[in-house]
């Protein structure tokens, strides 16, 4: 079930996934950007592993409400206000609920991409963490659409989803954010903030498994 034991589970495979993959993070950025992505994650979410440790909140709304307020603070740049807007907004989309089922999951999903679009005004295609999140939510409500869709169902349905929308944003132009400043140059690299994304979600995946 998804409770908040699971959103903890989840938050810490977060703060698991960036430490792991900040090189990595930190090469994408590089390429397309001023190098810092993988160092803004990972120190956002160590912060939220901090939070975590010293109040445990009651529900998973609660939880992902204390990782907004944490990465809005700690991790600057652009990436902050947007994973800030997003966890916001799924904690609305939550409630005091202490459990989620599929419809709601998916609405938290969509709730997370509509602040993100609402907040950097990106369209699919511009290059953005927009393009994990837009097929990740697009999965997650067919698959939570399906009678006999379960939560870790539509979990892996959204990872897949943005893992294969991030890939995608190799070939793409970027029309936003610092990659943009490159213009027909930023093609041929993976966005890094779709990249990071698509390792949140796929980290919910490992939280529920
Ligand atoms: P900065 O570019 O300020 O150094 P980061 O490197 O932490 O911030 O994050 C860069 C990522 O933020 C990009 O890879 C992209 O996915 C995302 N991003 C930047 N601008 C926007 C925007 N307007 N809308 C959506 N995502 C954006
Ligand atoms: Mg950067
Ligand atoms: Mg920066």
């Amino acid at each position: 079930v998804l409770d908040v034991n699971w959103a903890v589970r989840w938050l810490t495979l977060c703060a698991q996934a960036m430490a792991e993959n900040r090189v990595w993070l930190i090469e994408l950025d590089r390429a397309i950007g001023d190098s810092d992505h993988g160092e803004n994650m990972d120190r956002g979410f160590q912060a939220v592993l901090d939070k975590l440790a010293e109040a445990r909140p009651e529900t998973p709304g609660a939880a992902l409400k204390l990782t907004a307020m944490t990465l809005m603070s700690k991790v600057g740049g652009a990436a902050g206000p947007l994973y800030g807007t997003a966890f916001l907004r799924a904690s609305t989309a939550l409630g005091d609920a202490a459990e989620i089922d599929p419809g709601r999951l998916a609405d938290a999903l969509a709730a997370a991409r509509d602040g993100i679009v609402a907040r950097g005004k990106a369209e699919s295609g511009d290059k953005t963490m927009v393009d994990a999140w837009t097929p990740a939510v697009e999965a997650a409500k067919a698959a939570a659409a399906d009678g006999a869709g379960t939560v870790l169902g539509v979990l892996v349905a959204a990872a897949e989803a943005a893992e294969a929308g991030a890939v995608a944003t190799d070939p793409l132009v970027a029309r936003k954010g610092r990659a943009s400043y490159l213009g027909e140059r930023s093609a041929g690299h993976r966005d890094p903030g779709a990249a990071s994304s698509a390792l949140i979600l796929r980290a919910a995946v490992g939280a529920a498994a």
